[in-house]
């Protein structure tokens, strides 16, 4: 945490803008305060709560490789008052940020191992910076495969940068898109992301899933997980629920005894399966 006291947002600058998707929007950020940049670092998995003074806060992942300590992303879909407001500001504006919090994904638990990412639309943006943790010490990993679906071939972000992620070394990626709009070109699968559990080469004995995106797509692709043969610890999912402080104070974002804001966002499918209901 950059403050003792949580609850304090410390002004950050808007240095870069760039667009990803018709309605999401990558934003590179450097803390105002050349001690607070200093001090701050953030583990794959973990989120900001961003403050637009005058309209609101909204948690946001980090999108952006954790070792770069200079400046760091939020990769964000504009959706709601905070996040509609955000793409009215330019370079050089100044948003407030808190954070960092959570937990994160299982970096140390997926070491030695291989490892499955099944993401959804906007899900790539909290496990890009898991990736890029991946591919920068790739020879403590096994072999990555990821599955990246979403709404339509324009909905897909990070697209410019999938060519080198294929190019590093034991790393597949399958794409698929629930519909292509007429006159769209795409030579992929089309259909839930979940169809692409038929080409998984991955060996589900000892590798580790790590699934983020829409609800109702983690509980189905953490059900095919299961069916492809890994065992319910094996999956780590990121939930989303509305917060406001980000600290277990407010209890917006409890399930049973554990808070998203703290215990997660990051959890084990074991621990948190009561949230998807029976299916397997
Ligand atoms: C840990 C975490 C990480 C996240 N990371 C990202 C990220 O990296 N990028 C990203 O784009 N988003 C991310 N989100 C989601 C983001 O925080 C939400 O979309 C947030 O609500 C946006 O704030 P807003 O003020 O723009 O939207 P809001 O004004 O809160 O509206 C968002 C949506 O929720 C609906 N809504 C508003 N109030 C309520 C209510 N009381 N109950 C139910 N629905 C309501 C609105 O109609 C709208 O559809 C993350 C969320 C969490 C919990």
């Amino acid at each position: 945490m950059i403050h003792e006291n949580p609850h304090i947002p410390d002004g950050a600058v808007i240095q870069g803008i760039k667009a990803q998707t018709y309605d999401t929007t990558t934003y590179t950020l450097s803390f105002r305060d050349p001690a607070v940049r200093d001090r701050y670092r953030f583990v794959p998995g973990q989120f900001n709560m961003m403050t637009l003074f005058g309209i609101g806060e909204a948690p946001i992942s980090m999108s952006s490789d954790p070792t770069c300590q200079e400046s760091f992303d939020h990769t964000v879909r504009a959706v709601g008052s905070v996040t509609r407001a955000l793409t009215r500001m330019g370079v050089g504006d100044v948003v407030g940020l808190r954070g960092p919090f959570g937990n994160q994904w299982p970096v140390k638990e997926a070491e030695g191992k291989d490892i499955l990412i099944v993401a959804g639309g906007i899900g790539l943006a909290p496990l890009r910076p898991f990736i890029m943790h991946v591919f920068a010490s790739r020879p403590r990993y096994g072999k990555l495969e990821i599955f990246y679906g979403a709404r339509t071939p324009s909905d897909l972000l990070f697209t410019d940068e999938f060519a080198a992620w294929q190019s590093q070394p034991g790393t597949r990626m399958l794409f698929s898109v629930d519909k292509v709009p007429e006159g769209g070109v795409w030579d992929r699968t089309v259909g839930v992301v979940t169809v692409l559990f038929e080409e998984m080469q991955t060996r589900p004995g000892g590798a580790v899933a790590l699934i983020c995106g829409p609800e109702v797509m983690m509980k189905f692709a953490a059900f095919s997980a299961m069916g492809a043969g890994f065992a319910p610890e094996q999956i780590y999912l990121s939930l989303e629920r509305r917060m406001q402080c980000g600290v277990c104070l407010c209890g917006h974002c409890q399930i049973g005894s554990k808070y998203v804001c703290k215990d997660g966002p990051v959890f084990n499918y074991d621990e948190i399966k009561q949230v998807f209901g029976p299916g397997m």
